[in-house]
């Protein structure tokens, strides 16, 4: 059994505890979770139909027919064309199981949600989130060989990035961004898992700024943040480093303390522990060094298909950790107008405490 298979058969299970009749998916994030179909909604609809018995279908554009049927388990591919629209097929597949609750892709158009429920006006409907997030919350052993290859793809592109050294210096923001980015191709990544941040001086204050023009100087602290993927899963790390030449005032210091509050959370992750104690791990570091309300924002954020998903590790949250998940670590202190300083790394929740998936250099010396 594939991945794939393993974990519809999960969700079907689930679908039956939580009393409703059907998942109906289109394309995204859940659907490759269960079909290994990765591609992005069109405005031909394309769904996937898991009933809580039996076996799936997916009903999709005849055009679209033959690639989907090359990356999936599901046998069941039903085709409508452009001039019947997806009507008669969508009926065909959802009238053996003559659903009463459906779950729909939290994401799904509009478009497509309301022509379901015109087509269903007896059903009542729910989000899928109800019955996959708590499945992907813990990670299965596939998505965790494809998170660590992601993570080190990233963690080479940072040693990269540091042999720069003075080189960096005269560079733009943008420029810099780039070479990241080709980087974690050549180890590789498959594009960006999201907007790579390169932050130089005051703008690394700005916790997402997005790469510009500025150049960097001798002593700038620059805040790197990218992410690259592999098997369809992301990477997340941030450094913050100095490239040449003396940096500001504080700087060694506020370094010092989040570098500090990010080992104390990261030690924290275990078992049974709750995001909120991982949180104020951190946060107390911060707290006491005198720079708690420069951190501006939640320690971390569950990761996996999406960059950002549950469990948030976050002031007071009180989602217990479990073997299998993954969360990012990454206390910040931004001091506007000056720099800002922020180390994130991903972690996988083990049997007895946790495993990093970064581990380059932390320090800001290149
Ligand atoms: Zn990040
Ligand atoms: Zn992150």
């Amino acid at each position: 059994m594939t991945p794939f298979e393993r974990r519809t058969r999960r969700a079907q299970s689930r679908l039956v505890d939580v009393g409703a009749d059907v998942l109906a998916l289109s394309p995204g994030r859940n659907c490759y979770y269960l079909s290994g179909v990765d591609r992005d909604q069109s405005d031909r609809l394309s769904l996937l139909v898991v009933p809580a018995d039996g076996d799936p279908t997916f009903v999709v554009p005849t055009l679209d027919a033959a690639s989907i049927r090359a990356t999936t388990w599901v046998d069941d591919v039903w085709t409508w064309d452009d001039e019947t629209g997806p009507g008669p097929a969508l009926d065909t597949a959802l009238a053996d199981h003559s659903p009463s609750r459906l779950l729909l892709a939290d994401r799904m158009w509009t478009q497509f949600s309301l022509a379901l429920r015109e087509r269903l006006p007896d059903a009542s409907f729910g989000l899928a989130s109800e019955v996959l997030a708590p499945l992907r919350r813990r990670k299965d052993d596939a998505e965790l060989s494809a998170l660590r290859s992601a993570a080190a793809a990233a963690d080479a592109t940072m040693r990269d990035v540091r042999a720069l050294g003075a080189d960096a210096v005269g560079r733009t923001e943008r420029d810099l961004s780039a070479y990241v980015e080709k980087r974690l191709a050549a180890h590789g990544g498959e594009g960006v898992a999201f907007d790579t941040i390169v932050g130089a001086g005051p703008n690394g204050a700005d916790p997402h700024h997005a790469s510009g023009d500025r150049e960097i100087r001798a002593g700038d602290p620059v805040v790197l943040d990218f992410g690259t993927r592999i098997d369809a899963y992301p990477s997340d790390q941030t450094r913050t480093v100095v490239f040449d030449g003396d940096p500001p005032a504080a700087f060694e210091r506020v370094h010092d303390v989040v570098r500090e509050a990010q080992a104390a959370a990261v030690d924290a992750v275990e078992p049974g522990t709750t995001t909120g104690a991982v949180d104020r791990a951190a946060r107390s570091v911060i707290e006491d060094a005198g720079y708690g309300d420069r951190f501006v924002h939640r320690t971390g954020h569950g990761v996996g298909l999406d960059v950002h998903e549950e469990p948030n590790v976050v002031a007071g949250g009180e989602t217990e950790l479990e073997p299998g998940m993954v969360c990012s670590v990454e206390p910040g202190v931004y001091l506007t107008d000056r720099f800002g300083v922020r180390i994130e790394d991903l972690v996988v929740v083990t049997e007895d405490g946790a495993e990093r998936l970064n581990r380059t250099d932390r320090g800001w010396r290149c």
